[in-house]
């Protein structure tokens, strides 16, 4: 059987970087090859690394000869909240690029493709509570609509084609060691470190806005382990609902104020709550935990307590 040799392209970016580490101590440094359109930083530059544009088809085929790639994880995307400002970017940088991965992963017979779908693919009437795997979707954002085209598309190859490939619906997801990357949940990740240096955070979305998320940790490990089940056991080929806690504005910032009690936050909601607010406020992700095991370990506040811990090491004054 041939090597795994994996490709992550948007690797520098919130999700790509963990779930770079996270590969790399599975099958190791030099078996994982990241890429980005912009140079990579940090622990990132310690393995192969290439830097090319994804809607150049040409490219993607050489990079992945010259490794001898079997496997592709997708990961470049224009999130939600910046699509919004370049909808017709962001459609050709979400689609073109998918269709580049997946005609190039058929062509030169790649065993296993990883592309991320989103919560986005939601919309308004979409039940909001516990919302189902299969339901109402009607996104109403350029990035839910891709995210939605993208699923079928996906699902399209793996019908037609036989191309292996697998994707999960992510909720926003919070880490502390990468930026976020203009996605309508970055509160969730920038309230931490304003709460660690200022005291104070001056949130864009509405206190009670609710909407489901997931810790880093738990991201990278579902994201691994969806790819190491076998073949028979992935029955949606679209993309699979995963889910492990909800949170609205509020509820955070009483549970940062259990470790941080002069913490304040103050609301100022913008496009982005009108966003957030046609999307599920919970997850019913019984397909995933039936279909290849799927656990989450963080609840909110594990969460919470583990972010603090970290990026008290960033910031050792605080
Ligand atoms: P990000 O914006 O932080 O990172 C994307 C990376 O892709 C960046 O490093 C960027 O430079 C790179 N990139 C952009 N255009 C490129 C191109 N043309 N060629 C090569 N590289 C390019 O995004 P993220 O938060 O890490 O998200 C990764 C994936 O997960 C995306 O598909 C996103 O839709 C999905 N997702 C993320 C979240 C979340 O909360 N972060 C939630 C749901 C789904």
């Amino acid at each position: 059987m041939q090597q795994t040799r994996i490709l992550i392209i948007g690797a520098g970016g919130q999700l790509g970087s963990e779930l770079a580490a996270g590969l790399r101590q599975v099958y190791g440094i030099d078996q994982v090859v990241t890429a980005d359109i912009k140079n990579v930083q940090g622990n990132l530059q310690e393995g192969p690394f290439e830097m090319f544009d994804v809607l150049n088809k040409e490219k993607l085929t050489d990079v992945i000869r010259k490794h001898r790639i079997t496997q592709i994880y997708h990961l470049a995307a224009v999130l939600s909240a910046t699509g919004e400002q370049e909808p017709e970017r962001a459609w050709k940088i979400n689609m073109d690029s998918l269709t580049n991965v997946l005609e190039v992963a058929r062509t030169l017979k790649i065993e296993k493709v990883y592309w991320p779908s989103s919560i986005a693919v939601f919309g308004k009437d979409t039940p909001k509570e516990h919302t189902p795997q299969s339901t109402v979707m009607s996104p109403s954002t350029v990035y839910g609509i891709s995210k939605l085209a993208g699923e079928l598309w996906c699902a399209y190859y793996f019908t037609r084609f036989g191309v292996d490939v697998r994707s999960l619906r992510y909720p926003g997801l919070i880490g502390y060691k990468t930026p976020p990357g203009g996605g309508t949940t970055d509160y969730a990740v920038e309230i931490f470190h304003k709460a660690l240096q200022e005291k104070k955070y001056q949130c864009y979305l509405s206190e009670h806005t609710t909407l489901p998320m997931m810790y880093m940790a738990d991201a990278v490990r579902a994201t691994i382990e969806l790819m190491e089940a076998p073949s028979e056991k992935i029955k949606i080929r679209t993309g699979y609902n995963i889910s492990a806690l909800s949170l609205s504005p509020s509820i955070l910032a009483k549970n940062i104020c259990i470790h941080i009690p002069e913490f304040k936050i103050s609301y100022c909601p913008d496009f982005r709550d009108e966003i957030a607010i046609n999307w599920p406020h919970s997850i019913d992700d019984e397909s995933a935990r039936k279909d290849w095991g799927w656990q989450h370990k963080y609840g909110v506040e594990a969460m919470t307590a583990d972010m603090i811990k970290n990026l008290r090491l960033i910031y050792p004054n605080n």
